[in-house]
């Protein structure tokens, strides 16, 4: 149901507005993840709340026709009816587009690559658009890591170059044990890749290993899209990614073109991977047999120019 609902979500920028805000009146569901940090889901990416009598950190926003139903779930949560402090962990829509409504006297924090995408012309699949408004863009910047202090929390956020994309803020709270990281984890799904803005699949597989390396074994993960997760889910994603590049890789030094790439696709045991939004990148339907049909996402970095150019998106 929560596909369904997400997928209306996406095709909503081709309808007209009122109709919009109904059909993206998605369910949001908030679950507590340990002391004051909560998960919010339905309505875009992944919200990461940590409660605070001042008022609350989030991490991410969702759609601006979620906001409404996001401050309605936050509302009992100590300082839940004034968001103080919202992280943007990159510049998608999807995470920031909710900065119009829930950002709105806050300090919203981003990495310094990130207020410039959202501050220029919007050139996403299906969707042009104008700069975003002034008071949604991130009014605090960093360029390799900033700490900030909400909820009893030490709370570090600290950037991954080329990763999804190149603005990626990766949020720890160590007291909690808790890690937020964006779109750079999509538990358990194919991610997007946004090769025109930075993202690599070679360095993201790196920076994962780099958190790996510094995360505690029981460590709870709010991935961007996805249910909440566990270091054990972050491998496998790591893998993934990993092993499919390298697939395409193989292929790709064999001569093939895109389009014979694509035919191929990969092997049936990436099935898994194929659910939520990534699902619609041309993959075969239930019950359909052969090869799963690779994402555009996840072909390999420096490809030859016609793989390049068709590797590129722009969203999630
Ligand atoms: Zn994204």
């Amino acid at each position: 149901m929560k596909r369904l609902m997400l997928i209306a979500c996406l095709a909503a920028p081709f309808l007209p507005v009122n109709v919009q805000a109904q059909q993206n009146r998605v369910e949001i569901s908030i679950t507590p993840v340990t002391g004051p940090v909560y998960m919010l889901q339905g309505g875009g990416g992944n919200i990461g709340v940590v409660a605070d009598p001042l008022g609350v950190l989030m991490i991410d926003a969702m759609e601006t026709p979620s906001s409404d139903q996001i401050r309605a779930a936050i509302k009992s949560l100590p300082g839940g009816e004034r968001v103080r402090i919202l992280v943007d962990t990159h510049w998608h829509s999807d995470h920031t587009d909710g900065n119009k409504s829930l950002g709105l006297g806050a300090a919203i924090i981003a990495h310094e690559n990130v207020r410039p995408l959202m501050g220029g012309e919007q050139d996403q699949p299906g969707r042009k658009a104008g700069a975003g408004p002034a008071a949604a863009l991130p009014n605090v910047t960093y360029s390799d890591r900033l700490t900030v202090y909400a909820g009893g929390e030490e709370i570090r956020l600290v950037h991954y170059s080329h990763a999804h994309t190149d603005g990626d803020t990766v949020v720890f709270l160590d007291k909690s044990k808790v890690v937020h990281m964006g779109d750079m984890f999509f538990n358990g799904r194919f991610p997007f890749l946004d090769v025109a803005n930075g993202g690599d699949i070679d360095n993201w597989v790196r920076q994962i290993d780099a958190i790996l390396a510094v995360l505690p074994a029981d460590s709870k993960i709010i991935p961007g899209h996805g249910p909440l997760a566990s270091t054990a889910d972050l491998k496998a994603f790591r893998q993934m990614l990993y092993d499919s590049a390298e697939i395409v890789r193989k292929e790709m030094k064999e001569g093939k073109t895109l389009e014979q790439v694509k035919a191929a696709g990969l092997p049936e045991r990436f099935a898994p991977w194929s659910k939520g939004f990534m699902s619609r990148a041309g993959l075969p339907q239930p019950g359909e047999t052969g090869r799963q049909v690779t994402p555009q996402a996840l072909t390999a970095p420096s490809p030859p120019p016609e793989l390049d150019s068709a590797t590129t998106t722009r969203r999630r």
